[in-house]
């Protein structure tokens, strides 16, 4: 896929098209070398014959985009503006990319130097992510450090906003990856099920949809909202609950749940087998698909 970037200046409303492939942002940047800034990755599906696009969950993302913007002190995200550079962006990868049917939007407000800045890209679906879709994933639990809940007393965590500074969900992934895992699963120091390094945790136990509490230290994902907003229409009543790791183990179906990979299967946790559901996993793919 050709990728293609706008950039983003808040401080005088405008966009503009950039080269992805040349340098764009002053090592200064308070992004590059604190993570200090907000971002949002959404999906974009591209019909295939009128070539018209969808954002997926497009007033989710912004909204959580608008709360992770206030809870860092960052200026409030013009919608506008942002929406104007999206699709700006998502026209431009249409027509740079005939063919392509999926892909994703990258978009970012940093503190900046002087003033803050953004800008927007666009990702390809990896190859992964599509065998994830397909095939499900394993996972191994990984101790957070902290308990439940922590934001409260310590809301510098910023644990409910989506900020640059993922350094600590890589390294996660790539202990988990070590030991032969394709995912992590994060578990609060008290035992409660938190969330993946990218990706929220969704469980069916007989018609409930339960999810962790955002509350308890993790994202509040658009995509385990989406599911919950249609899990009546699948005949399911849908919950936050506290859930241990032997929840996940018992569970009648579990998924890791994001933006870009839609709904894969968690197959096994810590080296057990989990039950699947994959009727379900169809059908919430089909729900994210259609936006
Ligand atoms: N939790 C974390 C830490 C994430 O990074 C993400 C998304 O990247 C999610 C949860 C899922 O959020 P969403 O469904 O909005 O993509």
């Amino acid at each position: 896929m050709t990728q293609v970037l706008v950039l983003i200046d808040p401080g005088t409303s405008t966009v503009t098209t950039a080269d992805l492939a040349s340098p764009q942002l002053p090592v200064t940047d308070l992004a590059a070398h604190r993570g200090d800034g907000i971002f949002e990755t959404v999906l974009v599906r591209v019909n295939p014959d009128t070539r018209e696009a969808t954002v997926v969950s497009r007033e989710r993302h912004f909204a959580r985009f608008h709360s992770s913007a206030s809870a860092l002190d960052l200026p409030e995200p013009d919608r506008k503006l942002w929406r104007q550079a999206v699709d700006r962006l998502i026209a431009e990868a249409i027509a740079a990319n005939p063919e392509t049917t999926e892909f994703a939007v990258r978009y970012t407000l940093s503190r900046g130097g002087d003033a803050p800045r953004g800008w927007a890209f666009t990702v390809p679906i990896e190859d992964a992510i599509v065998t994830a879709r397909a095939e499900g994933v394993s996972a191994v639990s990984v101790d957070r450090g902290y308990d439940a809940y922590v934001g409260r007393r310590a809301p510098w965590l910023l644990l409910g906003a989506k900020t640059l500074s993922y350094a600590v969900n890589q390294a996660a992934l790539r202990y988990a990856k070590a030991q032969g895992a394709d995912e992590a699963l994060f578990i609060s120091r008290d035992g409660v099920v938190l969330e993946g390094p990218t990706a929220n945790i969704v469980i069916r136990r007989g018609d409930h949809l339960l999810t962790p509490d955002p509350a308890a230290g993790l994202l509040a994902g658009t995509t385990q909202r989406l599911l919950f907003d249609h899990a009546g229409r699948l005949e399911l009543k849908a919950d936050y609950a506290d859930l241990s790791v032997d929840d996940v183990l018992s569970a009648d179906g579990a998924w890791l749940v994001s933006s870009v990979r839609t709904a894969v299967t968690l197959r096994a946790l810590d080296g057990k087998s989990l039950s699947r559901d994959e009727a379900l996993t169809r059908e919430f793919q089909r729900i994210i698909a259609a936006g």
